[in-house]
Order: C-alpha cells, then sequence, then structure tokens
C-alpha cells in the first residue's frame, strides 16, 4: 500500500441490530483510500511495530490503474480472511468513486433493505464490487460507505498475534475498572455490578480487546494501560456505536418488526415476571398498545420495570421483535409517575369511632355495635420505590448501537432511582 494513504479514520460502522439473519455484530468497514502525498499526518494505530497514519484529506485521487490495484489488494484480502464457512457470513466488499446518499445508510441502520435496490445504486455509482455467497454483506458495505460521521464515537481496536487466535485470551480486569476510571470519554469498558468486562470479545475472532469513546487522544492511551497479553497491533476507528442512530419515534400503530423505536405512553397492564425471569408490561398511547419487554439478560434494569405500575407515563427505547410484536427495551425515561392509592385500613365508624368489620369481598363494611354501613375503606397514597427520569441496560447487556447515558447526560437529565421503601415522589 506504499502509494497510497488512508484518508481520515478507518470506519466501523454498526447495522440495524434487529435483522434475523445478520452476523453477531451486523458490522462493516470503510476505508477512504487516496494517492500518497499529503504533508499532515496523524497517526493511528500500529501494525507490525509501525506507526500507521492516515491524512485528514484527499490530497489525489487514484488514477484508474492504481484503483484496480487497489481493488485487488482489497479482493485478495477478503479471499485470505472472511470464513465463509460459516453460514451466517456473507461478505461483501464495494469501492465507489463518490459515497452513495447517506439515506442508504439511514435505511440500513434502521430497516431491512433490499439486496436490489442497493445493486442498483451500485451500478448507478460506477462501483466495483464483490459480493459472496447470498451477496448480503454488499448491503453493509454499501451503508457504511454511505455513512457521514454526525453524532460519532471511536473505538481503538487492539489485536492477538495470529499464534493466539481461538486460544483464551488473557485481559487483567482490574486494568480494564483503571481506564474506565482514568479516562472519562470512554464507556461500555466494564460493568461492575455483574462482573462483566465488555471490552474483551467473546467469540473466537483476532481481536483482543475494544474499547469506545468519545476522545481519541483518550482512546491511545488508555490501549497502554490495559495489562494483557502482548499486543499485535491496533488501530482507531471512527463509528456510529453508542449514537442510537438506529432508533426512530414512532406512535404504537406505526411500530413494525426489525425496526428499533422510541415511543411514548401509559403503562396500561402492570409488569409480570415470565418464566426465564423476563419482566413484560404493555405501553399504551392514543393509536394502541404494544408488550414491551425488559428481558433476563438485562439484569438489574428488571427492578426499574418491576415497579412501573398502570397509569405511569415512560418514553421506551428499543428493538422491535416480530413473534409476538414485542419492544425489546434498552433504555427507559420514566416521565410521571402515578399515584397508586391502596387500602390502608378498615372505615371507622363516625357513631362510636370504632373501625367497621368487612361484610365480604365487594360488600362494603358495617359497625357490628352502632349498625353503620361504609363501601370505602380508609385509603393512602402507596410509596413508589423509583423516581422519574431516564435507565438503562446495564453495561453487560447494551447494543452496539445504543447510546449510553453516559452520552446523553446533560445537567438537567434525570436518572431515575431504585429507592428503598418509602421512597416519596
Ligand atoms: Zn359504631
Amino acid at each position: 500500500m506504499n502509494n497510497y494513504e488512508i484518508i481520515g479514520y478507518p470506519r466501523l460502522i454498526r447495522l440495524n441490530p434487529n435483522i434475523p439473519w445478520k452476523t453477531r455484530g451486523n458490522g462493516a468497514l470503510c476505508l477512504r483510500v487516496g494517492k500518497k502525498g499529503g504533508t499532515v499526518k496523524r497517526k493511528i494505530g500500529e501494525i507490525n511495530g509501525n506507526d500507521v497514519f492516515c491524512s485528514p484529506a484527499f490530497t489525489q485521487e487514484l488514477d484508474e490503474n492504481e484503483w484496480h490495484h487497489v481493488y485487488g489488494i482489497v479482493k485478495d484480502i477478503v479471499k485470505t480472511q472472511a470464513h465463509t464457512e460459516d453460514d451466517n457470513t456473507n461478505p461483501g466488499f464495494v469501492m465507489l468513486p463518490t459515497p452513495p446518499d447517506n439515506n442508504m445508510y439511514k435505511k440500513a441502520v434502521i430497516r431491512i433493505v433490499p439486496l436490489d435496490e442497493v445493486l442498483t445504486t451500485l451500478h448507478t455509482l460506477h462501483a466495483m464490487f464483490e459480493g459472496y455467497k447470498n451477496q448480503r454483506g454488499l448491503i453493509g458495505a454499501t451503508a457504511a460507505v454511505a455513512w457521514e460521521p454526525g453524532d460519532g464515537t471511536f473505538e481503538v481496536i487492539a489485536y492477538r498475534s495470529k499464534e493466539r487466535w481461538g486460544t483464551k485470551r488473557s485481559v487483567d480486569p482490574a486494568s480494564v475498572k483503571k481506564i474506565d476510571a482514568t479516562f472519562p470519554s470512554t464507556f461500555d469498558n466494564y460493568d461492575y455490578r455483574n462482573h462483566h468486562n465488555r471490552i474483551t470479545p467473546n467469540s473466537p475472532c483476532p481481536i483482543l480487546f475494544g474499547i469506545r469513546g468519545d476522545n481519541v487522544e483518550e482512546l491511545m492511551a488508555a490501549v497502554n494501560v490495559v495489562q494483557s497479553e502482548p499486543v499485535d497491533s491496533w488501530l482507531v476507528f471512527e463509528s456510529n456505536q453508542g449514537t442510537d442512530d438506529h432508533l426512530q419515534r414512532r406512535q404504537v400503530t406505526q411500530i413494525k418488526p426489525f425496526e428499533s423505536v422510541i415511543t411514548e405512553g401509559c403503562i396500561d397492564e402492570n409488569p409480570r415476571t415470565i418464566q426465564g425471569g423476563h419482566v413484560l408490561f404493555t405501553l399504551k398511547d392514543s393509536t394502541g398498545t404494544i408488550p414491551c419487554a425488559a428481558y433476563e439478560p438485562t439484569k438489574e434494569f428488571r427492578t426499574i420495570i418491576r415497579a412501573l405500575r398502570i397509569g405511569d407515563t415512560v418514553e421506551v427505547y428499543g428493538g422491535v421483535r416480530e413473534q409476538p410484536l414485542t419492544v425489546n427495551l434498552e433504555k427507559i425515561n420514566i416521565k410521571h409517575l402515578t399515584t397508586v392509592l391502596i387500602k390502608a385500613e378498615n372505615p371507622v365508624c363516625p357513631m362510636c369511632g370504632k373501625h367497621m368489620k368487612s361484610r365480604g369481598t365487594e360488600q362494603g363494611y358495617k359497625c357490628m355495635i352502632c349498625k353503620t354501613t361504609s363501601d370505602e375503606p380508609i385509603i393512602k397514597e402507596q410509596p413508589r420505590t423509583i423516581t422519574p427520569g431516564f435507565s438503562e441496560v446495564p453495561v453487560c447487556a447494551r447494543r452496539h448501537l445504543s447510546k449510553p447515558l453516559k452520552r446523553i447526560i446533560t445537567p438537567t437529565t434525570v436518572i431515575a432511582a431504585i429507592g428503598t421503601e418509602g421512597t416519596r415522589r
């Protein structure tokens, strides 16, 4: 690649997380490549002990020969590196002289884009491309090129030496907690409650760890703080992870399977815990009702969900499962807690001042001495155990695209809290 240089940061783009046939992370990489020539360089990684740089902007575009040369390089890499034996792996790569319209990315992150539509775009834009097996990889590849960094984040990815691929990774959790505490712009590093080191993947892939954050300098410094087996190479990526780009505001009846939504409504049926520890409630707005679920892997998030009651107003954030149509909660914003009234004691007789006796279910109360009757017990307000505000699933259950509250928080953001008994609104 001596004649070429990378323009800007390499990009790691996550697409619709609800697509049933996706690979695990539904991700794609995008590199912009230009002719070498720029004098301004920015370090973005190390490979084989050598510094890797990018140029902030194009100095010169590739000519036709170089274009075909780069195409050959990419094709060789896919041929030698892609695990096409896996049923869910359908790689594809595209080379485009100009990026597709940003709408192609927006569609691919929120819904299902037909392959035909992508192929039409590729032909229109004079792309060179190669799709393998069912060719669906072309969809993600094209969408990744169409991404325009808006509310973007970064991830520094450290790779393992080849002889270690498939073996157990050695990454010291204490050092992961240290980067979490030292570098405030990083996120989703460690789940303290569930003792889960999130920077290390579980799959047998070549990645040793990936640290996400908003500040490149902090990420590059963090790589050296992680105590681990030797880092073979590392590279910084610009990304749409942690942006909530997959979410769209919807009314209940507009909610479609395989999309991800933000919907506001009232709790219509109290939460209930079903077999497996999943918690479900029904949400209602002016157009209809839909079940919402906090599944078992969302751990302590379920405590907040279980404390919701009929009449509470909430805004739910989550992916939509098809069968049955359900919003799989990623976040919730509790906007208003209703007043829950409960029976405190039997009514007091106005004649003698003693408590009346119940006459049986739904049959009211009666004073046994004076024979006075009443239909209404003395009621009191039941203390709520949660407060209004945002709550999110724990780090161990977080999706790549979900924006952590850490990135949403402003001085006016309210975070929901679980109180002890007796917490008042
Ligand atoms: Zn009485």
